[in-house]
This record gives structure tokens, C-alpha cells and sequence, in this order.
């Protein structure tokens, strides 16, 4: 098993990416974001204990995560690992776990963009109550206002979207990046990769570090 993280602030269109260039690459898309978000609605011990922080937009702690992601590393293929690591602690027990190489973690792509284009890209974001699709008020938006294409659920804004909360992702985000791109440029696995322009080009940026072009 192959680990390749996909950093970025929040916003920019990792989860989108991560489909995209999964479906492509044929590796597990496995974001711990989604992977709280789904222990929150199940409302198991860690998902009650992760959703105060959370909603503040703060970091959910290392023990909790580590155990989130133990299930992960049982299951065969590839993995796109999306929102982790995030603080130095976390890259370094990562690294414990894994190892680097083919079969530890293999890169770090760290997606960019302007700030104007992320706060956009938040403030009209949508996900469906039910299935967890993502939509977008002004760039995807879904054939009946506020309904998901998927499967008919219901469409809100994510707690962690609303602006105060996306203020404080933000500076988190700046934090962590100052201290995990010098990390893994240390390591030779650093990959800067540009996430403007539409979702099809970012992913076939990304495709192109993986080794696997788009076709
Ligand atoms: P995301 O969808 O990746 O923006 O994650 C949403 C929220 O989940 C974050 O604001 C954190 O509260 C929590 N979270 C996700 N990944 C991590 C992580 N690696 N470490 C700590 N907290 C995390």
C-alpha cells in the first residue's frame, strides 16, 4: 500500500480533486474530514468527542485520529489521504506508522490557490445532509435549488463553513503549512501543484505527480 497526501487549505477543492483523480488512478480516496463527519452522524464515542472542535474549527486530537485511521491502513490499494497530516506531531507518528516509499507514504501534493479563490469556493459550498455530495451555489450548482442530483437529499452549509469558522481554517491552515512543506521538501516528497482553473486540469496535475497521466 501506497500513501499520498493531499494538503491544501480548506477550500480548495481537495475532496473534488481526490474523486477525480481516484476514479482515474483507481486508489481509496480517504479524507479525515469525512471520515469525523461520518462518526459525528453516527454519533459514536469519537464522533461526540470530535464535534465541539469541530465546530469551533479547531483540531480534533492526535489519539483520536490515529485511531480513526487505524481501520484504513487494514484495507488493501492505494490511498489518496486527504486532510492529514496536519500538525508536525502527526507527519512524524505518519511517519512511525508507515514508513516513506512504495509501500509507506510516497508524496506529499500540496494543492495552491489565491485566497480570494478559496473563500469563494467556501462560502458557496454545499453538501447534501444524506449522501454527502458537494455542490456549489455558483460553480456546481444542483439541478433544483437546495435539493441533491445524487439521491434527493437535503442541501446545507457545513458548520465549519460559515465565515468565522472559515477565518479560523484559514489561519490554522498557515500554521500547519509552514511547518509540513519544509517537512516533506526534506524528505524529497514535496509537490507543489496549482488547483485553479477547472476540476478536470487539477486532477490531471495531480495524475501527472502520481506517475499515472490522465487518458
Ligand atoms: P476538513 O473537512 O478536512 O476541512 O476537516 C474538517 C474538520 O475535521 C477540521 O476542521 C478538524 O476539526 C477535523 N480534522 C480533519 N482532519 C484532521 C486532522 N488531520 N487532525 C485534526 N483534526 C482534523
Amino acid at each position: 500500500m501506497a500513501v499520498w497526501l493531499l494538503m491544501g487549505p480548506p477550500g480548495v477543492g481537495k475532496g473534488t480533486a481526490a474523486a477525480l483523480v481516484c476514479a482515474r488512478a483507481g486508489c481509496r480516496h480517504v479524507s479525515t474530514g469525512d471520515l469525523l463527519r461520518a462518526a459525528v452522524k453516527a454519533r459514536t464515542p469519537l464522533g461526540l468527542e470530535a464535534e465541539q472542535v469541530m465546530g469551533r474549527g479547531e483540531l480534533v486530537s492526535d489519539d483520536l485520529m490515529f485511531a480513526l485511521l487505524e481501520d484504513e491502513w487494514r484495507q488493501r490499494g492505494d490511498v489518496l489521504l486527504d486532510g492529514f497530516p496536519r500538525t508536525r506531531g502527526q507527519a512524524e507518528r505518519l511517519e512511525t506508522r508507515l514508513g516513506t516509499g512504495d509501500s509507506g507514504i510516497r508524496g506529499a501534493i500540496g494543492l495552491e490557490a489565491p485566497e480570494a479563490v478559496i473563500r469563494a469556493r467556501l462560502e458557496g459550498r454545499r453538501v447534501c445532509r444524506n449522501c454527502g455530495a458537494t455542490f456549489h451555489i455558483r460553480f456546481r450548482p444542483p439541478s433544483r435549488g437546495g435539493v441533491c442530483d445524487r439521491c434527493g437529499g437535503v442541501l446545507e452549509q457545513r458548520p465549519d463553513d460559515r465565515p468565522e469558522a472559515v477565518r479560523r481554517r484559514l489561519e490554522v491552515f498557515a500554521e500547519q503549512r509552514a511547518v509540513l512543506e519544509p517537512y516533506y521538501r526534506q524528505r524529497g516528497l514535496y509537490h507543489a501543484v496549482e488547483a485553479t482553473g477547472e476540476p478536470d486540469s487539477i486532477a490531471a496535475r495531480i495524475l501527472a505527480v502520481l506517475g499515472k497521466p490522465w487518458e
